[in-house]
């Protein structure tokens, strides 16, 4: 990381970057939707493309002077492809909600049904959520996940017969279970509704051939390229070649302005280590990593949703244990480790305090732990939990985090 420049011209900023790159370095990155991504995306990132200007498509821009910027948003768009077996990809979209924000502009008139998952059973608020714009200028009906936290697909049927949605949205930001695409497009041809698929959470599980793929059932597929896929800040839209200019049309001039195309450079990156065969090691990693958890706070008398992990992430229910969420995640930050709050199913706490917290493996992976170090994590998140007040306890915890930060430290 070289902050040679900035150290000179904004010492303030510098010394913010220099603490959070130790931050990073010295705790254990357990929220579920972060990742490390590559010396390489970061270098296309702080490149000379943040300085262009590329309103348009590849060959149809507003601007001149877009031939290089062309040659790369191409490469983005056909790896996108390739990598997810979509016929059209938009790599545009600043962010995951402004992708999904892009597809409802597409498919939708303000007033129109929607359904998708409901935020507190592990939706994301882009899916309907009342105070998101999704949730404001549609008719959303939300679904959810039973007692055990898989999604109820009879309810999902039940739901989509009555409401007959023009678009529903399956994907979520807090779900361990394998999602069925296929059930999902027997129900939206059942209703007439397309159909899209937000994998923001799942993206490097699919890419990696470890989930099964959205792209025979799905008209749209959304992403994030930041979490499991592990590139820069961003979102993607993939479709059938039949919305591909409706889609684009969405983007801009529907929503945005100029793309990101230093960003989208690192999309392109991304995407091609993505397709290696090192990234699938990786992926299968970050699965193998997640059931070590899992299985090693079942060991310590945990309780998680749904019992064992099918994919990167898993919520520890702490309703037997008397503690909320919100003190938990606070208790672990004390002992090195990083997570977030989170609702379980029929969460007896509000969404601010909650009885749960979600726990993930893209980012600890990144940095080469193994089953083994995920069981002394998981050692350490018992003890934290189950010895909250005791002072010196969390100090002697704090340590064995440590201690595996330096085994397996960021490279940079
Ligand atoms: C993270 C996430 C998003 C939103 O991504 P942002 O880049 O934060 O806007 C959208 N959908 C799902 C399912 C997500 O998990």
């Amino acid at each position: 990381m070289n902050l040679e420049n900035i150290k000179k011209v904004d010492s303030d900023v510098a010394k913010a970057i220099e603490a959070e790159y130790e931050r990073q370095q010295n705790t254990i990155e357990l929220i579920a939707s972060e990742n490390i991504t590559s010396s390489a995306v970061m270098e296309a990132c702080g490149s000379v493309l943040t300085n262009k200007y590329a309103e348009g498509k590849p060959h149809k821009r507003f601007y001149n002077g877009c031939e290089c910027i062309d040659v790369i948003e191409e490469l983005a768009q056909k790896r996108a492809c390739e990598l997810f077996h979509m016929d059209h990809a938009n790599v545009q979209p600043h962010s995951g909600a402004q992708a999904n924000m892009a597809v409802f502009m597409y498919c939708l008139k303000p007033g129109d049904h929607v359904m998708g998952m409901d935020l507190s059973n592990g939706g994301h608020l882009s899916h309907g959520s009342p105070v998101n714009f999704s949730g404001m200028y549609f008719d959303v009906k939300s679904y959810g996940v039973d007692e055990n936290g898989n999604i109820d697909y009879e309810n999902v049927r039940k739901i989509a017969l009555e409401h007959k949605p023009k678009l529903i949205v399956c994907g979520a930001s807090n779900y361990s279970k394998i999602i069925d695409f296929k059930k999902f497009r027997e129900i939206a041809d059942e209703v007439g509704a397309l159909l899209l698929a937000d994998i923001a959470h799942i993206a490097g599980l699919v890419a990696a051939g470890l989930h099964p793929s959205p792209a025979p059932y799905c008209d749209f597929v959304t992403t994030t390229t930041h979490k499991s896929l592990r590139g820069p800040r961003g979102g993607i839209i993939m479709c059938k070649e039949e919305h591909a200019a409706g889609i684009d049309k969405a983007v801009f001039p529907g929503m945005q302005g100029g793309p990101l195309e230093h960003i989208i450079a690192g999309k392109a990156v991304a995407l091609l280590e993505a397709s290696k065969p090192e990234f699938k090691e990786y992926a299968a990693q970050i699965i193998k990593n997640a059931k070590a958890l899992a299985q090693g706070l079942m060991d310590e008398g945990m309780d998680i949703v749904g019992g064992m992990t099918e994919n990167h992430l898993m919520t520890l229910d702490l309703r037997k244990t008397g503690k909320t969420g919100k003190d938990m995640a606070n208790v672990l930050e004390r002992v090195g480790i990083t997570a977030n709050k989170n609702t379980v199913p029929n969460d007896p706490q509000s969404p601010f305090v909650t009885s749960g917290i979600r726990l993930g493996t893209p980012a600890v992976t990144t940095r080469g732990f193994k089953e083994e170090d995920m069981i002394e994590v998981a050692k350490i998140i018992a003890s934290a939990i189950y010895a909250s007040d005791n002072e010196l306890g969390l100090q002697n915890l704090k340590e064995r985090s440590l201690k595996l930060c330096k085994k397996h430290p960021i490279e940079r």
